[in-house]
């Protein structure tokens, strides 16, 4: 199970990022050990989307 903390991000923080920073583990389950999550790339790379920001 995600932490409370992990699935209620603040104001400003992409929700998506938060999850998977702070539920790593369960977020980034499915990848290898030296796999980079596809998510955290696209994010990382194109910015987050608008509607994944918590206003
Ligand atoms: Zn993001
Ligand atoms: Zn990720």
């Amino acid at each position: 199970m995600a932490s409370a903390k992990a699935t209620n991000p603040p104001r400003g923080e992409c929700t998506q990022c938060w999850f998977h920073a702070y539920a790593s583990r369960q977020a980034h389950a499915r990848l290898g050990p030296r796999e980079d999550c596809p998510q955290c790339v696209d994010h990382m790379q194109n910015g987050h989307p608008h509607h994944m920001i918590v206003r």
